[in-house]
């Protein structure tokens, strides 16, 4: 929207502004560090002092993400507010929303913290997902159990990330234990998927509704956590397709601003939509160098009410995951030809700790 009286555009947010960000781990960094490309300063709030993107911000604040005191004095810091990680309690975007623009706002958020939410979202809008039920204790595990069969999958609704707070359902000597492990949080069962792959669409939406999506991403995990990422995925036109309208569908009934990614499964010629993250994510961080605008730089721009850039790939790219020990081999991967080195900054490698990863683009085929 232009302002008839100044043309400037409304709600936008140049060099020189100041950008909020929730959350302080790598993708913060990396949001940090695309803003700077723009002369726009972030500030990040995150309740832990060693967060790796305290080390490229020009602010911070350490805090909890309830402290209505400290997001009161952010809010009025910045420009525009938006988030890495999704975990951030609603609540906290909702009060930050009567000061400062939130994007993506506290209705995505409540959304995608929430597996039941997303799924019937998913299915609203004419996408599929895996069979699902909510579950709140032995006798609504029962019965959804003896509706979707086994094996399958029960996970908390809320709070899960890289395989945490899920357990395998195999057979019915494995109920008890599964439930146990719920901890009486609520939960989803959903019916174990044989997909031949997984993959993710990442892509944005400005807040004048542009959308554009990057090239499909395949992903592989080890041990739940992401470990390679290839793009574009070996997939035919049509699922492609499906996947990109289906991210198109969520992006415009969450009033989506931002960069997001819907993870799905790909199973019988079919996508089915398993999960959708609020945020940049691990599967593309390919872009950084293999698109004309990398999905960090391309969320600045949403949230930031400017224009999107080209989502156009720029070759063939595959993006390792260094988790742990792995980071330790940087020097060697630092002088392979072609590779290209992103290290966080984190002190400790721990075993799953995420400390960096490396993208490789090759021309295409
Ligand atoms: P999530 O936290 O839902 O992204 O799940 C983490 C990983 O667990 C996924 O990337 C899959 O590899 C696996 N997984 C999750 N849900 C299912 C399912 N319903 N069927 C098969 N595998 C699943």
């Amino acid at each position: 929207m232009i302002d008839a009286m100044t043309g400037a555009r409304l709600g936008s947010f140049g060099p020189g502004s100041r950008l909020g960000i929730l959350g302080g781990g790598q993708l913060g960094r990396m949001i940090a560090l695309a803003a700077a490309d723009y002369g726009i300063a972030c500030h990040v709030f995150a309740p832990e002092e060693d967060s790796p993107a305290f080390d490229v911000c020009a602010a911070r604040t350490i805090a909890d993400y309830r402290d209505e005191a400290a997001l009161a004095g952010f809010a009025a810091a910045v420009d525009v507010v938006t988030l890495e990680f999704e975990n951030v309690p609603v609540e906290s975007l909702v009060f930050l929303e009567a000061h400062v623009p939130v994007r993506p706002g506290a209705k995505a958020l409540a959304v995608a913290q929430d597996r039941l939410s997303e799924k019937s979202l998913a299915r609203s809008l004419g996408a599929m997902t895996a069979e699902f039920a909510a579950v709140n204790d032995r006798a609504s595990l029962d019965t959804a159990i003896a509706r979707i069969g086994l094996p399958a999958v029960l996970k908390t609704t809320r709070l899960g990330y890289d395989g945490k707070g899920q357990a395998k359902i195999m057979a019915q000597g494995d109920v008890a234990r599964a439930l146990a492990e719920m901890n009486g949080q609520p939960a989803i069962l959903e019916a174990f998927v044989p997909f031949e792959r997984e993959i993710s669409v990442i892509a944005a939406r400005g807040s004048d509704g542009h959308f554009a999506a990057f090239d499909v991403t395949e992903n592989e995990h080890h041990d739940h956590i992401l470990h390679r990422s290839v793009a574009p995925a070996d997939l035919p036109e049509a699922l492609v397709a499906r996947a990109v309208d289906a991210t198109r569908a969520i992006a415009t009934a969450l009033d989506y601003v931002g960069v997001l990614a819907v993870e799905f499964f790909v199973i019988d010629g079919d996508v089915l939509v398993n999960e959708i993250a609020p945020r940049v994510h691990n599967s593309g961080h390919w872009t950084s160098e293999g698109a004309e605008t990398s999905q960090f730089h391309q969320h600045v721009r949403a949230v930031c009410g400017l224009t999107l850039g080209s989502a156009k790939a720029r070759g063939q790219a595959t993006m390792l995951n260094l988790v742990g020990d792995e980071a330790n081999h940087w020097e060697k991967l630092l002088a392979e030809p072609g590779s290209h080195l992103h290290l966080y900054g984190k002190g400790t490698p721990r075993p799953g700790r995420k400390m960096g990863h490396i993208t490789r683009i090759t021309p295409r085929a």
